[in-house]
């Protein structure tokens, strides 16, 4: 079976434990490798590594890093197919999905090569003085990233960190591991001084609390749920560290009488159901006009029943299974909630039959129609295809309903109509709006949140703000 190692100050490492744990396909349980199972002592030894090279890399001129980059973003697509057959393996997305994450990875790689160039600084004069405004890597970074998602959104992070002059030391998911290692792995091969980019495997309460309480990190970028997010925000405060946080969602989906409706249908599937729903900028709630929600909701059922469902590694599937059993519970109670509550069940809301599927975590995409706000899956992270449809009568009715959550991530609206556009984009807490689209991520542009969905910002150009600090520099005159 293979073997997936800790990588730390250049060299792979096995537990300090001499623990593995066995990561196993969730489309059939079969097992995929054997990873280490880090300890405290490993992330230490992985943030000391951190230290010693942070002042070669933050010194090696910003040009050269770039080249760097550049040399990994080559080396990821080179490896590609390999990365995202693992990524399939121990995540079970469909394949092609899986490659495209691994490319946009390599792209996320390119854009802050180039971004790390522009780290410009100011020149201010005074009358008896001038100032000169540096921008400065934050010092070592720790890296928490999630499973939906393992290599993109630890690109997100590992690159602005590079190209800022960061080094860090990165935790991937404990039960998926391998794509991600992968990935650092490509980076680090393309010419990194040792100790610059780290990885260390094991459980986020013992490794990833290390790496948060250490004092040696400075900054703690991760991504994850809102509530282990507020247990790193609290303990990064003992040594005043830097935090981005990207946190659970409940995004809502507005679709407007005047709208496209087929698009808004075509849309509003696709982003409630790829990824079986795993995916933070998911639709999770859907109000639609009551003059328009009868086609609507037809055309969003028809969209859901011809999605097919398979082990991610056939090349037909547009829906693999869910990461785990975990996930698939808490999916199958929200549906019983909202159910028992009167909501009505319009397809889905079990597993689909057959063999193929038996000892998979596959659930059918699922549509609700006459959703409340009382119902568990209008106002907790389901994390799982469900598409529940609540039906409003004017603009304002709708906004107020999707501002009412504890989250704020991304929201949609589909009009055609400008100043309703504009009136919605406007009024919706949320820190992405999407408008006629449904996605809000743009590598050229910031990635972030509100309210309990998160804090800063990541891709853009803020995403390299995040691992500088401003310093200014007073010369009297
Ligand atoms: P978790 O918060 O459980 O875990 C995320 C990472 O944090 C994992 O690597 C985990 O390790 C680690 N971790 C757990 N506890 C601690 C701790 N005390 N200190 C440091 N690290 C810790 O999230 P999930 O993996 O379940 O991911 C799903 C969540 O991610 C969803 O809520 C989703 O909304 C959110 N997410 C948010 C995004 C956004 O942009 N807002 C994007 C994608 C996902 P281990 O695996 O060992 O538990």
């Amino acid at each position: 079976m293979q073997q997936s190692h800790m990588l730390i100050n250049g060299e792979e490492v096995a537990s300090s434990s001499g623990r593995v744990e066995i990561i196993r396909n969730p489309a059939n349980q079969q097992p995929v490798a054997e990873v280490a199972v880090g300890t405290r002592q490993d992330a230490r030894l992985a943030l000391q590594a951190a230290k010693k090279a942070f002042p070669i890399w933050s010194a090696t001129p910003s040009l050269k890093r770039a080249d760097l980059l550049h040399e990994a973003a080559r080396l990821v697509r080179e490896r590609a197919e390999e990365i995202a057959r693992l990524l399939t393996l121990e995540m079970g997305k469909p394949l092609k999905n899986a490659k495209m994450e691994v490319l946009s990875s390599a792209d996320v790689l390119d854009f802050y090569a180039e971004e790390g160039r522009r780290n410009f600084g100011e020149w201010i004069s005074s009358s008896h003085s001038r100032s000169i405004v540096l921008r400065q890597p934050v010092g070592v970074a720790a890296l928490i990233t999630p499973w939906n998602f393992p290599v993109d959104l630890l690109a997100w992070k590992v690159a602005p960190a590079l190209a800022a002059g960061c080094t860090f030391v990165a935790k991937p998911p404990s039960l998926a591991p391998l794509a991600a290692t992968e990935f650092v792995r490509a980076v680090c091969e393309a010419g990194l001084p040792a100790g610059a980019a780290n990885v260390v495997h094991g459980p986020g309460g013992i490794v990833g609390a290390e790496l948060v309480e250490n004092p040696i990190s400075r900054k703690i970028a991760f991504t994850g749920e809102t509530q282990t997010g507020r247990w790193i925000m609290a303990h990064a405060a003992a040594h005043i560290k830097r935090v981005s946080l990207e946190l659970g969602g409940q995004s809502p989906f507005i679709v407007c009488p005047d709208a496209d409706i087929e698009a808004a249908a075509a849309s509003a599937a696709q982003r409630a159901f790829s990824n079986m729903g795993q995916i933070c900028i998911s639709v999770n709630r859907i109000y639609v006009a009551q003059e328009v929600a009868e086609q609507f909701t037809e055309l969003l059922i028809s969209c859901a029943e011809r999605l097919k469902i398979g082990d991610g590694l056939q090349p037909d599937v547009d829906l693999g299974p869910m990461f785990s059993r975990k996930q698939r519970e808490r999916t199958r109670e929200h549906v019983a909630d909202a159910i028992e509550k009167g909501a009505e069940l319009l397809t889905g809301g079990r597993e689909p039959e057959g063999k193929a599927f038996e000892k998979g975590y596959f659930f059918r995409p699922t549509v609700l129609g006459e959703a409340d706000h009382s119902m568990r899956v209008m106002r907790e992270e389901t994390f799982g295809p469900v598409a529940p449809i609540m039906k409003f009568k004017t603009l304002e009715e709708a906004i107020a309903l999707a501002n009412d959550s504890e989250y704020g991530l991304a929201a949609y609206v589909f009009t055609n109509d400008l100043k309703t556009a504009l009136r919605a984009a406007e009024g919706l807490e949320a820190g992405g709006v999407g408008i006629n689209v449904n996605s809000v991520v743009d590598l050229q542009a910031p990635l972030g949140w509100r309210k309990e969905s998160g804090l800063g910002r990541e891709l853009g150009h803020h995403g390299l703000d995040a691992y500088l600090e401003t310093k200014h520099i007073r010369l009297g005159m």
